[in-house]
């Protein structure tokens, strides 16, 4: 009987662990609602991004490293960086890199509203549609800051919205090595590395990722898109 009773505690034990680990695990929740801050995934693949450009010196210096490493990345860019420097756009499509949304104007704090959210994303998808590049279906909240009624948002502009888990802090203006080792000591296997291709003074975000690359690749990461990232380990089996 004693023995029973221990059996049956348990199962109970375990079935409350369960039962807890379902509902405390963040990545279902926000999965329903489309945001994603990564891929859980054991094997050695991340998304490298690249926010609030395009930039008429700092991009055209990313993607000449990228395609020395031969790899490819993600651009989230603002509208009005693509109405100002749309060549510098055209450039990133053409060398094989994945666009997304990073707003019109970045309006952190200042756009409350779901509509203005909505007006910000169209303007944006507008200009790319006009240098002849497909609307993302990727979209990344400025600062990572989801806007009120996100859900609907998504669903209106048909969109998912792009979170990071590796912030590399690089617009802090930290040195190369602090930015290489947030990247080395915290990167796994489905993770998306935030960057930025804009920054408001003298960029470490290049020479970091000159060395970053080739470490991780001995390492034996290998690099993709966002949007592969999720369409090989998140929507394979939806
Ligand atoms: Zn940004």
């Amino acid at each position: 009987m004693r023995i029973l009773f221990r059996k049956g505690l348990a199962l109970l034990t375990s079935f409350l662990f369960i039962l807890i680990g379902i509902l405390a695990y963040p990545v279902s929740a926000r999965e329903t609602i489309g945001v994603y801050s990564k891929a859980s995934t054991g094997e050695k693949v991340i998304a490298f991004t690249f926010d609030d450009g395009p930039h008429p010196y700092y991009t055209d210096q990313i993607l000449e490293v990228l395609e020395h490493e031969n790899v490819h990345a993600t651009f989230f860019e603002i509208g009005v960086n693509i109405a100002a420097y749309p060549d510098v756009t055209r450039r990133v499509v053409a060398a094989g890199h994945e666009i997304g949304n990073h707003s019109y104007t970045h309006p952190i704090g200042r756009a409350k509203e779901t509509s203005i959210w909505e007006e910000e994303i169209r303007k944006t998808d507008k200009l790319l549609a006009e240098l002849g590049i497909q609307s993302p279906s990727l979209f990344r909240p400025p600062q990572g800051k989801c806007p009120v009624g996100l859900s609907s948002l998504l669903e209106t502009t048909d969109k998912i919205a792009i979170l990071w888990n590796v912030d590399t802090r690089d617009w802090e203006h930290r040195t190369t090595d602090e930015i290489i080792r947030e990247v080395e000591e915290n990167v796994r296997g489905g993770d998306i590395v935030l960057f930025h291709d804009y920054v408001s003074a003298e960029s470490t975000t290049i020479p970091a990722i000159k060395k970053l690359i080739p470490a991780l690749k001995e390492r034996g990461y290998q690099f993709v898109t966002v949007s592969e990232l999720l369409d090989t380990y998140v929507f394979k089996n939806h």
